[in-house]
């Protein structure tokens, strides 16, 4: 088969089962609201969740940051990239979780690939929910580490494969809070097994830090769980973009040695880490945002109720609906976006065969009257 016909095939393959993906030019802000073609839409597909994406504070220490530091970094955080504002970040975020370190990179599927990559060796176990984020699985299936994957939230389901003979180390991978479902893990019980075991919890936190927990410190604090490794990102919650993994002291340095995607890659800008601390910052005052969130995630489900749709097990921001069929969810998104609001069709492979969703998303910055909106137009879409 040529290079052509392989291409074309693969892209038929997508339209036929309606999982052609598509971008759409977004001509103005992620926030409240969004624009395309031009009209606007009520934005319900952000993650975005405390509205700091939009906020004066954070806007201004990127622009000041820019204004002292240039725009860019210059280089790998190994040669001359890593600046004080990058420093000072680590630092605060160390202090605010509870570690003795933090180390940044540009995102969180790099630092997720990353750690996974310099950390996994041949004999190892990796065990992760079934459900884990894209750039967790794949990173774990090019390691030369054996993948076994435990069904969904389900601790009984890890016992097991922690029992199965391992000659190298084990490693127990999981989500604080899924970013498809929006569920919780049971974390606490998690970190017992894999103790018990011997093994290390690593938590990717994208979707908790920020929203969970005193001080907007996350789902591990939440459940008082302290892993081994955590990753935050700072795309959802925080607004902009990047992310921390946060461990002890000789795992930090280990990475600096061993992660190529710090190594090899230029460091995110100063002026990003400048506005990361001012994120930071709000995060850590948003008492009064997550409270404006949890009202409309609780007004949004009382209303959802009455409606003949599949609410998800969900009390965070992500509120999914699950439809089940491509099209048939691709077609409910369509009618929403011709009423005026921004849902996405999510289908397999981000999820799984069969569920296929609009993932609702709720953001501090929603006003009470977008959720009655959004409930009103769900409910003539379906009755
Ligand atoms: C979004 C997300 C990531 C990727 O983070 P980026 O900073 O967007 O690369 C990783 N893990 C989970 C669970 C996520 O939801």
């Amino acid at each position: 088969m040529s290079w052509q016909q392989r291409i074309e095939q693969a892209l038929n393959e997508r339209r036929q089962h309606a999982a052609y993906r598509q971008r759409q030019v977004n001509q103005g802000g992620n926030g409240r609201y969004l624009q395309c073609n031009g009209q606007q839409y009520l934005n319900f597909s952000s993650n975005d969740y405390l509205g700091l994406s939009q906020h004066a504070e954070v806007i201004a220490a990127w622009q000041q940051g820019a204004v002292h530091y240039g725009v860019g970094s210059g280089g790998s955080g190994h040669v001359t990239g890593f600046s004080q504002a990058h420093h000072e970040l680590e630092q605060q975020l160390a202090q605010w979780l509870g570690y003795p370190r933090a180390l940044l990179f540009i995102s969180g599927y790099a630092a997720n690939q990353a750690v996974l990559a310099a950390l996994m060796q041949a004999g190892d176990c990796l065990l992760a929910d079934r459900l884990s984020h894209a750039s967790l699985l794949e990173a774990a299936m090019h390691s030369p580490a054996q993948l076994r994957r435990f069904h969904h939230n389900q601790p009984h389901s890890l016992a097991s494969l922690l029992q199965k003979a391992c000659t190298g180390q084990q490693l127990v991978i999981t989500e604080g809070i899924f970013s498809m479902d929006g569920d919780s893990a049971p974390l606490a019980e998690l970190q017992h097994l894999t103790h018990q075991a011997g093994g290390w919890l690593m938590v990717d936190d994208a979707h908790g830090i920020g929203v969970r927990g005193a001080q907007g410190r996350g789902s591990c604090w939440q459940q008082g769980v302290r892993p081994e490794i955590l990753v935050v990102t700072f795309g959802k919650a925080f607004g902009v973009s990047g992310a921390a993994v946060l461990c002890d002291e000789p795992l930090a340095e280990y990475l600096l040695q061993f992660a190529r995607h710090l190594i090899y890659s230029t460091a995110m800008p100063p002026a990003q880490a400048c506005a990361l601390q001012a994120a930071l910052h709000c995060v850590q005052q948003g008492d009064e945002l997550r409270a404006q969130l949890q009202r409309h995630i609780q007004r949004f489900r009382a209303g959802v109720a009455s409606l003949p749709l599949k609410l998800t097990d969900s009390d965070t921001a992500i509120q999914p609906l699950v439809v089940g069929d491509n099209q048939q969810t691709l077609v409910l998104a369509q009618r929403l976006r011709e009423q005026g609001i921004w849902v996405s069709a999510i289908r397999p492979p981000t999820v799984p065969p069969g569920s296929a969703r609009l993932r609702i998303t709720l953001t501090a910055a929603h006003q009470t009257e977008d959720i009655e909106r959004l409930l009103e137009v769900l409910h003539d879409i379906c009755v």
